[in-house]
Order: structure tokens, then sequence, then C-alpha cells
């Protein structure tokens, strides 16, 4: 099976077609073969790499170490696009790596890596690893230890895909190229390292990598790499909830979010491959709304904002809060009570599914327990601007005007109300956000009003409900001024809550 998979690799496929390599070190029968690059010919500059992690490595090699800069950092750097991080990958041990710098810290139990940090910069430093052929795995094949140190050929032969094993050396320029990454980058390629099926069965996230990259990137999946997700779908059932939920965020704020999900539509990836998923792609009714959220999503992602998971969830589920909410108010439930019992009803079925954790579906209750008062505008409602979440609430009718689902009159009584100065709103509240009213009387007014809360004022949308992991649980934090609240803090956006995984093993 190994010789299949290099004689795939290197026997004339795409590996061997693009761009005739620098230097090319004799094949051996213990692994692939390696071929260097200069890497300002292929694109990538030094000054495209983050100085932290050129120091590390400059560090590290001044020590006696290898030392690369490895992953998305030169993946996105060799497609012009902006990396999202940069992590080092070196042969120093972590407590080497540590004893190298005033300021790191181990940190994982058992797997450890090494967060170097220079300023505000952090950079993911991790040792060499090999993945073990004798891995203790579950019945289905999910490597549940994965902690062997190896040589770099190792490591690069247990990554996940070609293009996401190359290494970058800032200091010699040069680009370490085991198993064709650079070819498929070139033809722009997402294709597995090794047989497919049974890297999925190692980690079964791995498949919703292969979804987030082809649609971050664009890239066409090779066949073989494709082929199996439809059958090992239902994997991602064994993997512990709090990764999946860790890897489903960084799918959605990917800012490529929606073409993620259309991806997994065309793929036919409609079931199974995660609950949350399904709720998504399977929501007839729902689609322009969760198209737009998700569009909205990913402009924030790409302006460089924060995306709060709250808001998120609140957008993802909110198909099927709305639809059992109507249901309840035609069979002659009042409107406040049949919203409770929709929202307890969808997230008692949902939450624990998708291990949405506890601080984010608190948000998710207020964002949609303020609708029906922002419906309803007026006096009344003016009220709902003390609430702590009025921003995401407002943010979230928002979204809901432009999906349809709501007059874009009571959107822009809002936002005018919202942006009003004093006398502004008072106007406002005597007209009816229903009213068409004329024009000039509601003029959009951008200054903000010296008086006015700061959390309703801001023109910066969806997502400030909780700027994820920073305000704790719910608890604690009502009655507060939204400014007072951490989780209204523009957070730079990262996904996630836990420290980003590497690979397979939780
Ligand atoms: P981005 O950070 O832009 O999402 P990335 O490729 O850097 O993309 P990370 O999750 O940061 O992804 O992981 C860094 C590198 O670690 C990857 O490029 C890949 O080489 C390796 N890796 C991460 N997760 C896995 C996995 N599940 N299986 C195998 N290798 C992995
Ligand atoms: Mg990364």
């Amino acid at each position: 099976m190994v010789i299949a998979f290099f004689k795939r690799l290197f026997g004339g496929g795409p590996a061997g077609a693009a761009g005739a390599p620098a230097a090319a070190a004799p094949a051996t029968s213990s692994g692939p073969r390696l071929r260097t690059y200069k890497g300002s010919e292929l694109g990538i500059h030094r000054e495209q790499i983050s100085q932290a992690a050129i120091r590390t490595c400059e560090i590290l090699q001044r020590a006696g170490f290898k030392a690369y800069v490895v992953g998305g950092g030169v993946r996105d750097s060799l497609l012009g696009l902006t990396p999202k991080d940069f992590d080092v990958a070196t042969d120093a041990t972590p407590e080497q790596v540590q004893a190298s710098f005033r300021r790191a810290r181990i940190i994982g139990r058992r797997f450890k890596i090494v967060h170097v940090m220079f300023g505000r910069e952090t950079i993911e430093t991790s040792t060499f690893r090999a993945l073990q052929n004798d891995a203790e795995t579950d019945e289905h094949g999910r490597v549940l230890r994965d902690n062997v140190f190896g040589t770099q050929q190792e490591d690069a032969l247990r990554r996940d895909f070609t293009v996401n094993a190359l290494y970058y050396d800032p200091i010699a320029d040069q680009v370490q190229d085991w198993l064709g990454g650079v070819a498929d980058l070139k033809a722009r390629t997402l294709r597995m390292i090794g047989d497919p099926a049974t890297r999925y069965r190692e980690d079964p996230v791995r498949m919703l990598r292969t979804v987030r990259f082809a649609a971050k990137l664009d890239f066409h999946v090779d066949p073989a790499t494709l082929a199996p997700i439809a059958e090992l779908a239902e994997l991602l059932e064994n993997v512990p909830s709090a990764r999946l939920f860790d890897e489903m965020l960084k799918l959605l704020e990917s800012g490529h979010a929606l073409a993620c999900v259309r991806r997994l539509r065309a793929e036919g990836l409609h079931h199974g491959v995660l609950p949350l998923l399904d709720v998504i792609v399977e929501q007839p009714d729902g689609e322009r709304f969760i198209e737009v959220a998700l569009a909205n999503t990913d402009a924030r992602v790409r302006a460089g904002k924060s995306v709060s998971p709250g808001f998120l969830f609140a957008t993802l589920l909110w198909q099927l809060v709305s639809v059992r909410w109507r249901a309840r108010q035609a069979a002659g439930e009042h409107s406040i009570p049949a919203l409770m019992e929709a929202m307890d009803s969808v997230l008692d079925e949902q939450a624990s599914k998708l291990a949405i954790q506890r601080r984010y579906i608190a948000d998710m209750r207020d964002i949609w327990g303020l609708q029906p008062r922002l419906e309803k505008g007026g006096r009344g409602a003016a009220r709902a601007l003390e609430h702590l979440r009025f921003r995401a609430g407002y943010d979230f009718l928002l979204l809901r005007v432009e999906a349809g689902e709501l007059p874009e009159e009571l959107g822009r009584w809002w936002t005018d109300f919202v942006d009003g100065d004093s006398a502004t709103r008072e106007q406002l509240l005597d007209a009816r956000p229903g009213d068409a009213r004329p024009a000039a009387a509601t003029k959009r007014r951008r200054r903000r009003r010296s008086g006015a809360r700061k959390g309703a004022g801001e023109g910066d949308a969806a997502g400030d409900a909780g700027g994820e992991g920073v305000g704790g649980e719910d608890g604690g934090t009502v009655g507060r001024e939204p400014d007072d609240d951490p989780r209204w803090r523009e957070i730079p956006g990262q996904g996630g809550g836990s420290p980003r995984d590497r690979d397979p093993p939780a």
C-alpha cells in the first residue's frame, strides 16, 4: 500500500507536472523524495511572513535545530493570500524550544507544543512527529494518540493535505516539499496525503477540513480525496463534540462559510456530515435567511471583524425556531410564550447534539427573545435599547429584513432610531414602524448622539453578542452597560475558544 501510495504521488501524476524543482534528493526506499525550491521563485517572500515566525526559526536554527514555517502560513503565502497565522515545525523537543526563548510556554498534555511569544504574537511551535503504524485507535480506525516524535519526512507524511505539508525556511529562502505540494498548489488541487479513506478514519475531522479548504482556497478536490467522504461522513459522530464544535466554527468563521455550505450541497453531502450542517443545508424555506446570514458573517470575517459564535448559531437555528414559533401562534398561543416554547424545543433538540456551549446558548436566547419586541417597534420596544444584547438583537432583525422576512420599513425605523438624536427618536416613537412614512421624516442620521448608548449606536453589526471565551457564563452580567461587558468589545476574530487543535486526538 505504501508503494502504491508513492507511485500515485510520484508516478507521473500532477506531482511531476508543474515546475522543475531546484534540487531533488535521491529517492529512498524509506520515504518520499524531497524537492526543494527557491522560495522567492515560487513567489513567497520573507516580508510576507510574520517577524515573530522568522525570529522563531532564526533562534532555533542558531541553536543548531531545524526550524521551518509550515502549514497554512506557507500555503496561503504561496497563493498570495494573507495567512491567518504562522506555525513553526522543528526537530527540537518542546523542552529545547522552551529553553531557547525568553517567553515560551509548553501547552498540551499528551502532545506538547510550545507557544513562543513575541509581543502580542504567538507562534505555535511543534516538534516533528510521526504517524505510528501501531497507533492506538478506536474500532473505526480513529487514532486516539498521536504523540511520537519523528523525522521531518515523517512529519510531512502525517499532515493532512499535500499543500499543507510544505516547509519554508525563511532564512535560506527555501521551500521543502516531500509530497508534491507545490505542484498541487499550482494545479489548485486539494489532495489528501496517503490513502484518503484511511486518513479520514484516523481523524474524521479531516473530512470537514477538506470541505473548508476546498471552499476557502477555491481548489478542485482530487477525486480520490473526495470519494470516501459520502460513505465515511458518519464517522464524525465518534469525534468528541468539543473538537467538532471547534472545527465547525473554523468552517463557519473561515470567511467562506457560504461557499462551504454550497459545496456541501453541490457534493451531495447534505446528510450526516454534521447535525448542524444538516440544519443549514436542508432548509428550503430558510435558504434565503441562511445565505444572507452566512454572507454577512463572511463579510465580517473578511473585514477582519469578530464573529460571535452565539450570534452565528442564533442565525443558523433561527429557521427551526421561527417555524415552530409561527405554528404555535397559529394555534392560538400568545407571541412571547410561543417563542419561548419554540426556543426551548429547538435548543433541547439541537444544543447537546451540536455541543454548543452554555454561554453561547444564553446569547442565542437573548437574541431570539428580543425579536418580538423589536418587531413591534414603537414606544415599548424602544426600551429594548436598554437590553444588554440589544445590538445583537438589532443586527439579527436587520438580517431578517434583508432576507425578506420582515418589512424593510421596520429595519429602517430601527436604524433611524438607533442613529437618531433625541428629537428624531421622539418623532420616530410617534410613528408606527410599519407605517409608510415620508422619507424626509426619517432622514437617516449617521452621527452618534452623545447621550445615546454606545452599544446601540455603533455601526458595526452582527457579532458582538458574545466575543468568545471572554465573558464566561452569562450570569453576572445582567444589568450591566453593554460597554462594560467585555463581550461587547471587538475581539480580533479567532474561532474556537479552546486552543486550536492540531492534529487528531482530542
Ligand atoms: P488555517 O489555519 O488557515 O485554517 P492551516 O492549514 O494552518 O489552515 P491548522 O489547523 O492551523 O490549519 O493546522 C496547521 C497544520 O497542521 C496544517 O496545515 C496541517 O499540516 C496540520 N494539521 C492540522 N490539522 C490536521 C489534521 N487533522 N490532520 C493532519 N494534519 C493536520
Ligand atoms: Mg493555521
